[in-house]
């Protein structure tokens, strides 16, 4: 049985009559940047997260650049962040011209450990980036905490999260801004690009909303150099149409990792995620920990199952940090888990029996290898 790590025109054949109405109202409208579906998917998502303002963009990797603009954040200053992520956060932060600054991750979460920001501050430091990583929050009270005490930004990259809790409030909306994308294989995807900045700040939005779209609010008065981000209308159109859903699928990729859970229990081997208390884990992925893991990874793919390494270069480790010159053993954690974990295919749709699949040629690799070793 081929079983691919997301089967996204599963989810697309739930809502295709809806889609495809929406798709082609925009068409024959003939306003198709910056219309009336961005004004109601950014409020529909301001309801969604309760917070008060949303800024509708090209991409979550906007998000987070435009952020750092906004903050006035750029050459001489530093950002702290995990280097446990996909590029775009630490990417974010040298296109605006800042130093990323990496802390180790806590092995339980993957995510930034709290408890190792405040060495990493220098008079520099002007934001810290947490990850809420695989759909799983950051331990926020603590980051809040430091962020208060040292006069620091967060800046909540939500990217893999949205609809994640945090002691009862959504991810994004804890700290200063929060960044989301709607890329095809996220939580929330759309069928092209996408992304969004959540802020409770009117001044952060206004900027953002210049930002966005060549840096002056007025048509025609330009402030500043800023980019061209918008969210096309079309892809405003089937986010509408799929926002209504998004509770209905987390919820969903929770019962499935609550079963891969389950199935696991049996081989001591496997090492399944773990929740912190009070948060309400959305499964962006559903990652393990195996001995062995790129053997058994392979053994995977041979068996038909699309299981991936996110991430197998941890970002300190980059060509494109090299200037840094950030040296390999600087973040031991990091470094350790990069080598141990792999993602198994999860997304809203999958079945009951391709789960038990998945789970038997994982158990069986696993066992295998770990006779072989
Ligand atoms: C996907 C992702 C981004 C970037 O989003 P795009 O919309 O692809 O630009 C940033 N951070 C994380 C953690 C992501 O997973």
């Amino acid at each position: 049985m081929k079983i691919p790590i997301i089967n996204s025109k599963r989810q697309y054949e739930t809502i295709a009559a809806k889609a495809e109405a929406a798709v082609l109202e925009v068409m024959r409208s003939g306003s198709y940047i910056l219309g009336a579906n961005n004004k109601e998917f950014e409020q529909e998502m301001c309801n969604y997260l309760d917070c008060k303002h949303t800024v509708a963009l090209n991409s979550g990797t906007d998000a987070l650049h435009l952020a750092l603009r906004a903050l006035d954040i750029g050459e001489g200053d530093e950002v702290i962040s995990t280097a446990f992520t996909f590029v775009a956060t630490s990417e974010s932060i040298g296109i605006v011209g800042a130093k990323p600054v990496f802390v180790d991750i806590d092995p339980d979460t993957f995510n930034i450990d709290p408890a190792k920001i405040e060495a990493a501050i220098t008079p520099k430091t002007k934001a810290i980036i947490p990850v809420h990583l695989y759909g799983q929050p950051c331990d926020m009270d603590p980051i809040i905490d430091i962020a208060k005490r040292h006069n620091l930004f967060v800046i909540e990259d939500a990217c893999q999260a949205i609809g994640a809790e945090y002691k009862g409030r959504k991810v994004g909306t804890i700290g200063d801004v929060g960044c989301f994308s709607f890329y095809p294989t996220k939580n929330l995807g759309t069928m092209g690009d996408g992304g969004l900045l959540s802020t409770n700040s009117q001044y952060i939005k206004d900027r953002v909303i210049a930002l966005r779209n060549h840096g002056g609010a007025i048509r025609y008065h330009h402030d500043e150099i800023g980019v061209n981000s918008r969210l096309d209308e079309i892809q405003a159109a089937i986010l509408r149409v799929k926002l209504p859903y998004i509770d209905k699928w987390n919820s969903a990729r929770r019962e499935h990792a609550k079963l891969y859970n389950e199935l696991f229990k049996s081989c001591s081997l496997i090492e399944t995620p773990k929740e912190l208390d009070s948060t309400y884990c959305v499964y962006h992925q559903y990652t393990v920990k195996i001995p062995n893991r790129d053997g058994v990874h392979k053994m995977l793919a041979d068996a038909g199952i699309g299981a991936m390494i996110y991430y197998p270069i941890p970002l300190h480790l980059q060509k494109v940090h090299e200037k840094y010159n950030f040296k390999e053993g600087m973040l031991p954690i990091t470094e350790e888990n990069t080598k141990l974990v792999l993602s198994l295919p999860m997304f809203a749709e999958i079945t009951e029996e391709e789960q038990r699949e998945v789970a038997r040629v994982l158990i069986e690799a696993v066992e295998k290898s770990a006779v072989t070793a």
